[in-house]
């Protein structure tokens, strides 16, 4: 076990930031003693490590600064408050606004009178916050009862946090906003603090004031505003306001043309965006949400399943794992997340034992992140996300109907085609690494063992997911040349490798508002077009490493 001395106070003080406890807020002072007493020991592997970076001296931007900080984009995810340390986010553990400066005493320094606020942060603790998308009123702080009632118990004092905001309305300095929320990913368990952080941009203190709060003694309010020239919200989602209520007025966004082209048929709904002509709307296919099979396409049964219960933990005694290989292909963190690309990734099915929230059913659960079709210049529709997503998580499946390849009348003449070829993605087309040592998988009725001379001697592909006409939002993504998913094939209900699941993946962490694409793979000049003439496809990627064509 280790001690956390990492809480805000204990940090402040060892830092030099306050050099005298008794020049800290009561808030700071109380903290400091209460950890050192009881000798605070924890178990949670955020605090440990943050307490181990304070020690060490091993977090970034060791003085406070003001402003955006590199690296940290708006709609930055933070699994707890340690992460916001390790970064220089938001420097105190819990203390909701981070500034610089003596507390009580007004002192100048670079023509700045401080106390000055760098961060804040706003989570549902304070009864008297409100906030929306562009404008926040934050209630000041202290003499609060956090984590109990969450109230007011007697007047706010301008000191501390509530001196430093007053100092930024003076001077025009812009605070860091961070907005929390109730969310299973968290690291911690406790139902208090069970949040999940998200960075929302440069703030400017327009007004402050004090009032009567609900708790009927006084509070500092103050109203922040929402620095213009940031990444546009073009949804609110992506922002939890306080109390873990989300906003959903998208009618009043510009450019709005489809509130949700899921029709409800997926657990978040996908708006649709056209700023070049607000009338159009995606047109000509419907959407579905799961994979629909043409009659004369027969899915094998059902392949048998492991023995575990609830979800599945051992990979030693459970048969799934030992498909993959040995082990799980996910980790469990933010609801699941590949390791790595694999040739196939066999997932639990029908007649397995766990339930639908194992880990080794991670592609199943549906869509996790915001996702947003929107309208471009040269491509045509195109999809995004008010999510950030971390690397090997799951974005969406490639749904429409299930076809046999051969009774497609021109696929050159369909945009919509995904034809199933494992054996592609197998030799690491794409950028990926083709590994032959994972490959002693039992690959189905098509191969018992793949080895190097089955590999070259590649079947055509026999089927295809036809999205032309029956399609998720998959089918607005497009491709490009350094793309940010890559392609995954998954078994889960059957074991065929000819008719496997074909699911996107994150392929690195991928900022929010970032433009989705994998590598559609294309030879150059293979496609001939119905008059048997070569067809060609200028690419807009607009990557260095575009290859100017798609084929
Ligand atoms: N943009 C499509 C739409 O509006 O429905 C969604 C993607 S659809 C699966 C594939 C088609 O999108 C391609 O045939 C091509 O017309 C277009 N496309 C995709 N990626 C492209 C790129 N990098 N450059 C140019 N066109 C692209």
């Amino acid at each position: 076990c280790y001690r956390v001395n990492g809480s805000a106070s204990d940090h402040e003080i060892a830092n030099g930031k306050i050099k005298d406890k008794e020049e800290g807020c009561e808030g700071h002072v109380k903290q400091a003693k209460r950890s050192k007493h009881k000798g605070w020991v924890t178990k949670r592997p955020d605090l440990k490590a943050i307490s181990e970076m304070l020690n060490k001296n091993e977090v970034l931007y060791h003085e406070r600064y003001f402003g955006d900080l590199p690296g940290i984009e708006v709609g930055h995810r933070f699994y707890s408050r340690a992460e916001m340390v390790a970064v220089g986010l938001h420097k105190l553990l819990l203390k909701r606004i981070d500034y610089i400066g003596k507390p009580y005493v007004k002192s100048e320094y670079n023509g700045y009178t401080f106390p000055l606020a760098a961060a804040i942060v706003m989570s549902g603790q304070y009864e008297d916050d409100f906030g929306n998308r562009e404008e926040i009123v934050y209630t000041g702080e202290g003499e609060k009862d956090i984590p109990g009632k969450k109230r007011q118990f007697s007047d706010q004092v301008m000191r501390c946090g509530n001196l430093a905001l007053k100092n930024n309305k003076k001077q025009s300095v812009p605070v860091r906003v961070i907005r929390g929320h109730k969310c299973d990913d968290s690291y911690s368990k406790k139902v208090y603090s069970k949040k999940v952080y998200i960075y929302d941009g440069l703030y400017k203190v327009t007004g402050y004031w004090d009032e009567k709060g609900v708790s009927g003694f006084k509070v500092f309010k103050y109203r922040l505003k929402r620095l213009r020239g940031q990444d546009n919200l073009t949804s609110q989602n992506q922002v939890h306001f306080v109390r873990g209520k989300v906003s959903r007025v998208q009618q009043e966004l510009p450019g709005l043309v489809c509130k949700d082209l899921s029709n409800g048929q997926e657990d978040k709904c996908i708006p649709v965006f056209n700023f070049y002509n607000p009338s159009l709307a995606p047109t000509g296919f419907k959407y579905i949400n799961s994979i629909k099979v043409a009659k004369n396409v027969s899915i094998p049964p059902d392949a048998p399943g492991c023995n575990c219960r609830g979800k599945c933990t051992n990979p030693r005694s459970c048969s799934c794992a030992q498909l993959n290989g040995g082990d799980f292909p996910y980790v469990s963190r933010d609801g699941g997340r590949l390791f790595e690309a694999k040739d196939v990734v066999f997932e639990c099915g029908p007649n397995c034992g766990c339930g639908p929230e194992c880990v080794n059913r991670t592609s199943q659960q549906g869509l996790k992140y915001q996702l947003e079709v929107y309208r471009t210049k040269e491509k045509g529709w195109a999809v995004r996300s008010l999510d950030f997503i971390p690397s090997g998580a799951p974005v969406c499946e490639y749904v429409g109907i299930l076809r046999k390849n051969d009774e497609l009348e021109d696929i050159s003449e369909n945009d919509y085609i995904f034809e199933i070829d494992c054996w592609h993605t197998m030799k690491g087309i794409g950028g990926r690494e083709r590994r032959l040592g994972d490959v002693s998988l039992p690959m189905s009725n098509l191969v018992d063992e793949v080895d190097e001379r089955t590999l070259e001697s590649e079947p055509e592909p026999e089927f295809c997911i036809d999205a032309s006409s029956f399609g998720n939002v998959a089918r607005f993504i497009n491709h490009s040349c350094d793309p940010n998913l890559f392609v995954q094939c998954i078994l889960s209900s059957h074991h065929d490798v000819r008719l496997a699941r074909i699911v996107l993946f994150a392929a690195d962490d991928i900022p929010r508002m970032q433009e989705l694409t994998y590598d559609y793979n294309y030879a150059i000049d293979s496609v001939i077009g119905p008059d048997g003439k070569t067809k060609q496809l200028p690419c807009f990627c607009g990557t260095s490493e575009c290859r100017k064509r798609l084929y």
